[in-house]
């Protein structure tokens, strides 16, 4: 992946950034094919300039529309529980925002499909990746509470805007063995869950793994 630095922002982000990683690894993330593709993705890309000076910090930061980037310490968590039981392919992400969760996901998985409901949201995020070089993401302007049909089944699916009720479509677009990583509930009350389908039966495994606090994922689209 090309080296992207924007006056001079990435010379000190390289530092700033190694210390995001030990902060997460004292956090409890271990898989280091996940602490590498967060060392190697620059975040502050995904921000507004106003913004960009934060991006190292493990937090939740403001991208428009009343959405966030995700804290980098969810990010690694969700990706890790996305990865978990061995390597995937073909991977759907609800919700691509800012794309920095699309860009990890793109140096972890073969193709990455992603749809997110914000049309301008979309195309930002679609020239950012565009930046990085990443010709392994499939986007799509829709509303993600249906995944996205005709690309499916995946190996996995991860939503970054959690619904208060699962919706029956992303399970039913889950492959044999398929994973979803979703956070769940209602405002104030999300929990985030690992969701795998048992062999290409219809029975499913539910794995709680921690209480987060998510956009909500809202029905329909904004052009
Ligand atoms: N992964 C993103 C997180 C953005 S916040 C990032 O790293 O920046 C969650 C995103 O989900 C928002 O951009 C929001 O517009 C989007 N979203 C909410 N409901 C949706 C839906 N039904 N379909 C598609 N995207 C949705």
């Amino acid at each position: 992946m090309a080296e992207v630095n924007l006056d001079g922002i990435g010379m000190t982000s390289r530092r700033t950034r190694e210390r995001l990683i030990e902060r997460l690894m004292d956090q409890g993330i271990s898989n280091f094919r996940v602490l590498d593709a967060i060392r190697n993705t620059p975040r502050h890309i995904f921000l507004d300039e106003a913004l960009a000076h934060r991006a190292y910090e493990d937090t939740s930061l403001p991208i428009g529309y009343s959405q966030t980037l995700s804290q980098p310490y969810i990010v690694a968590r969700m990706t890790e529980a996305l990865l978990s039981l061995g390597p995937r392919k073909r991977v759907l992400e609800v919700g691509t925002g800012s794309g920095y969760q699309t860009a990890i996901l793109c140096s972890l998985v073969e193709q990455v499909y992603s749809v997110e409901r914000i049309r301008p949201l979309q195309e930002k995020a679609r020239e950012r990746l565009r930046l990085l070089n990443h010709r392994n993401v499939f986007l799509r302007h829709t509303d993600g509470t249906m995944g996205w049909k005709e690309k499916g089944p995946f190996d996995a699916i991860l939503s970054t805007a959690a619904p208060a009720v699962l919706p029956r479509e992303l399970l039913e677009q889950l492959g044999p063995n398929g994973m979803l990583v979703i956070p769940v509930g209602p405002d104030g009350q999300q929990e985030l869950q690992m969701i795998t389908r048992e062999g290409d039966s219809d029975q499913f495994t539910t794995l709680v793994l921690e209480k987060v606090r998510f956009v909500p994922l809202v029905s329909g689209t904004i052009r």
